[in-house]
């Protein structure tokens, strides 16, 4: 095959914008998908080694597991009746002795397999990835609409170029809503996160809380993150970056003082039951989609590209997909 990357790039894309966390355990998804969470994030190793070959570039992957921290006794009874069975329940001392930052906690549960991706260089070396493969091109331009009249469907740029394709795939993050000409209007809408990047490093563990998460990153810490219906903008605010202060303080008290080293906002793709969409279109099978990809998208990537191939090759798309179909939001409608 042939593939050609048509993108604009837009403030508040994801990808870049993400924490990279793979959290299976812990991302809170329907009992439908968590088989196919936990091969994506199983998936990693081997996909890091295949980007490393063809690019030279090593992504860092923490594998060190996360940590869910719990404020009380209760907290802790309740994230460990839900946990699965690889998980770990630590309580206060030894939470502390595997964290110190973290010894004011009543415990913690160990998810031992999840943990996180660079995705700024996950990205970094797609694009290297991307430049040097024979196959495929990639080109700069705002596409304005889906046309599936004609021998072969298209996407229409705004500046008139028509890209025919025998297979399309839309995967638009959180702009695919408001793609026109599709044979209906994707239900993905934008939903606004922050992140502020800390000095310092406290911990080695990525820490999940109830309201935001911690993730360790070339000696200083991210945090992450809010979750605003704000349309597409893409500005950090005064009250977000607050609002993540308050966050890293309540798990780690010492980061009330920690200098701001960075801060960013990206805009989630989200569909209405925060499961990605992947697969073709029910009533137009030359066109596929990978969009709606919610809050694990990072984590879903590598594995969902290797079950839509053979959709994009020609053939039918894997039983795997099932959850993930579009139709699945259109259950109600005919
Ligand atoms: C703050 C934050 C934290 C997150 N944390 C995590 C995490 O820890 N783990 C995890 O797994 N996921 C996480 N996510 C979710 C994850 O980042 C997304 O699900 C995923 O990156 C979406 O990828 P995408 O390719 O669909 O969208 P994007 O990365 O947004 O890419 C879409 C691209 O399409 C382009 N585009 C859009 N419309 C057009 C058009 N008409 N013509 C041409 N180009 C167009 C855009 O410019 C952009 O380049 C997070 C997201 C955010 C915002």
């Amino acid at each position: 095959m042939r593939i050609t990357v048509i993108d604009q790039p837009r403030p508040g894309a994801a990808s870049r914008a993400s924490a990279g966390i793979l959290a299976p355990s812990i991302a809170g998804l329907p009992e439908s998908v968590r088989a196919a969470a936990l091969e994506a994030r199983d998936l990693y190793p081997h996909y890091l080694e295949m980007l490393r070959d063809r690019t030279d570039i090593d992504v860092p992957l923490d594998r060190q597991g996360i940590l869910e921290l719990a404020v009380s006794e209760a907290e802790l009874e309740r994230s460990a009746a839900l946990s699965g069975p690889s998980a770990a329940r630590l309580d206060a001392r030894a939470l502390a002795s595997l964290e110190p930052a973290l010894a004011v906690h009543a415990g913690a549960i160990h998810h031992p397999h999840d943990g996180a991706v660079d995705n700024v260089t996950l990205m970094a070396a797609l694009d290297v990835a991307v430049a040097r493969h024979p196959r495929i091109t990639r080109i700069t331009d705002e596409i304005s609409s889906f046309d599936a009249r004609g021998n072969l469907p298209a996407f229409l740029s705004r500046g008139g170029t028509r890209y025919a394709s025998r297979r399309l795939l839309v995967a638009s993050g959180a702009w695919a809503g408001s793609l026109p000409g599709l044979p209906r209007p994707l239900p993905v809408r934008p939903v606004r996160g922050q992140l502020v990047r800390l000095e310092g490093l406290p911990i080695r563990h990525v820490v999940h809380l109830a309201d935001g998460y911690l993730v360790p990153r070339a000696g200083t810490l991210i945090v992450g993150a809010t979750s605003e219906e704000v349309g597409f903008d893409s500005q950090t605010t005064p009250r977000g970056l607050a609002a993540l202060r308050a966050i890293a303080t309540r798990a780690v008290p010492v980061l009330g003082h920690a200098a701001v080293a960075d801060h960013w906002a990206g805009l989630r793709p989200i569909a209405p039951d925060g499961v990605p969409i992947y697969g073709a279109d029910p009533s137009v099978p030359a066109l596929a989609y990978a969009c709606g990809l919610s809050r694990n998208g990072v984590l879903f990537g590598p594995w969902a590209a290797k079950q839509l191939a053979p959709l994009l090759a020609g053939g039918p798309a894997p039983a795997t997909l099932d959850p993930f179909r579009l139709d699945r939001l259109f259950q109600d409608t005919p």
